[in-house]
């Protein structure tokens, strides 16, 4: 069952929640467990983040593509 990430529009809470696919569709379960809220915002990852700026490196600085940071 996928986890999905949102933020609340109403006190700005973020919380995570596991739904299946035919209940985040219907709209279940996605209230703010904090102030009880429909109003909230899926949060995504950062994984599509990362494979956009990968396509568009080349301006960067001189190193091994991207690997410099982590030592
Ligand atoms: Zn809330």
């Amino acid at each position: 069952m996928p986890s999905y990430e949102f933020t609340c529009r109403e006190c700005a809470a973020p919380y995570e929640v596991r739904l299946s696919m035919s209940a985040y569709s219907a709209g279940e379960g996605i209230q703010c467990p904090t102030c009880g809220s429909a109003n909230v915002e899926r949060r995504f990852t950062a994984v599509s983040v990362l494979t956009g700026s990968r396509s568009g490196s080349g301006s960067g600085r001189s190193g091994c593509g991207g690997s410099s940071g982590f030592t």
